[in-house]
């Protein structure tokens, strides 16, 4: 019994006291535990700024200093500022937009997030192209070898196709054994001895937009203008330029789809590698119609050995003239435009721009009889004639429904891990302000399988519309920005 009581006063005495050991303990627990947060307040370093304190101000309208923005980008790379943070900031830029200081440094961060691409043992100018992206512009292909045959250097690195625009990487991919998979301390080598490397985006460089763009794709914050300048800048200004010609695609096709949309952000661009000291001019240039008569990987590498042989189709030949020359003209090897109007047709009709893409096909890893016609590309099985419903003008061949119809023959991608058929694609036989008559070709469709055809025919059944009355057709160099 008295053990009984002894137990059940002990049991009493455990229950009574157990909340005030509990509440001793947990006094000791918490003033070790701020012991210890100030101990390791003292040892590790201080954030040197409050990331909440900086989303709220730009959410509010205010400035944020360079040396706020690359602690920003710093500390996210790091993985130290959480992604819906970062996230917040972007819908805050995307509402607030940049200033010109904070732009500039954003910019700056995003491209010391990673390596940079040191071409300092290159002596000749080094000078890139970017395109903001179309449908048939395989314009970069045949105009790196003609401007690296005029004596620059062009350090050419491309993207791949995503969505309804195709990318220079898959395209040149098509030529069997190509590889674009070139480490950036490869490239002052390449440079010295071809003037030009085709490459691709390494993920050592500027890993801070990776990281970016997948939020932004994820939070609706794609459309900011700050945003898409600073993305293509940071990987352009990585590449160790002199220069820089930017052309900047208005119409169904592109990104941008009006001439004021593409203008900001072609001046957004264009200050961007001002502030960075690289000179940087932009083309607008419309993309409401595919450019070329080719859409489709093999089928775009065909139509671009044809302008280096000196023909192709007159659009094509346009641009890629128009960009040469500018590339000729911020690196200093031609004086003037005719000056390097000459010296490109110089390259292209003595057959000095041709052999140059050979010998980069070959050190690529690329089947040189694919530039010399001895051997053909890979052709897709079957061939769809899509022909006119009525006489008239061609008044449009609408650039987004070609695009979408290619990616559904299975020549570009919906998801980045998607895998391409390169021999699909859509040959165009009218274009804008062409006569036809009912029953005349259109396009003719390269597939490989019947639901593929099935699936981009109503796409390519809009796409064209012919009207009575004569079209004039509209002016493919829309304006000239920078310089
Ligand atoms: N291309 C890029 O590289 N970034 C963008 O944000 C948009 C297009």
């Amino acid at each position: 019994m008295v053990a009984h009581r002894d137990f059940d006063r002990s049991a009493r005495a455990r229950k009574r006291t157990r909340p005030r050991r509990q509440a001793a303990r947990r006094g000791r627990n918490s003033q070790q535990r701020k012991g210890d947060q100030a101990l390791s307040a003292i040892l590790r370093p201080m954030a040197k700024h409050s990331i909440v304190e900086l989303i709220r101000r730009k959410r509010d309208g205010g400035e944020l200093s360079p040396d706020e923005l690359a602690w920003i980008i710093k500390t996210f790379t790091a993985g130290e500022i959480k992604k819906y943070q970062m996230s917040a900031l972007l819908m805050a830029i995307l509402f607030r937009g940049m200033t010109d200081s904070e732009l500039g440094a954003w910019t700056e961060a995003m491209l010391h997030s990673g390596e940079v691409v040191d071409l300092s043992t290159v002596t000749m100018p080094k000078i890139d192209k970017h395109s903001t992206g179309g449908v048939g512009d395989k314009v970069s292909i045949p105009l790196a070898p003609i401007v690296a045959a005029c004596g620059v250097a062009v350090p050419m690195m491309s993207g791949r196709g995503l969505g309804h625009t195709g990318g220079t990487l898959d395209k040149l991919e098509s030529i069997p054994g190509f590889f674009t998979n070139i480490p950036p301390e490869e490239f002052a080598g390449g440079l010295i001895k071809h003037q030009l490397v085709l490459a691709g985006q390494t993920e050592t460089l500027v890993p801070a937009d990776k990281e970016i763009y997948a939020l932004r794709d994820a939070s609706g914050t794609v459309p900011s203008i700050p945003l898409i300048a600073s993305s293509i800048m940071s990987k352009k200004l990585a590449e160790d330029l002199d220069g820089l010609v930017l052309d900047v695609k208005v119409g169904s096709g592109a990104f941008m789809k009006t001439v004021e949309e593409a203008t900001e952000l072609a001046e957004t661009m264009a200050a961007i590698g001002r502030g960075h000291g690289t000179a940087t001019v932009a083309h607008l240039t419309a993309m409401d119609q595919p450019l070329g008569n080719k859409i489709g990987n093999t089928l775009e590498i065909e139509e671009s050995i044809e302008i280096l042989r000196g023909g192709g189709p007159h659009d094509m030949i346009e641009i890629t003239r128009t960009l040469a020359v500018e590339m000729l003209l911020l690196a200093g090897v031609a004086h003037d435009a005719d000056a390097a109007i000459s010296r490109v047709r110089h390259v292209v009709n003595t057959g000095q721009a041709l052999q140059k893409f050979r010998d980069v096909v070959e050190a690529q890893g690329g089947d040189p009889a694919i530039v010399d016609g001895t051997r053909e590309l890979a052709t897709a099985p079957h061939r769809h004639t899509l022909r006119a419903r009525s006489n008239g003008y061609v008044r449009q061949c609408d650039a987004l429904a070609v695009g979408m119809a290619t990616v559904r023959l299975g020549g570009g991608r919906v998801a980045a891990d998607d895998v391409i058929d390169p021999t699909v694609g859509v040959v165009l036989a009218a274009k804008v302000g062409d006569q036809v008559k009912e029953g005349d070709e259109l396009a003719t469709i390269h597939y490989s399988t019947a639901e593929a055809l099935a699936s981009a025919l109503p796409l390519l059944e809009q796409a064209w519309s012919i009207s009575p009355d004569r079209v004039t057709v509209p002016p493919l160099l829309i304006s000239r920005i920078g310089g």
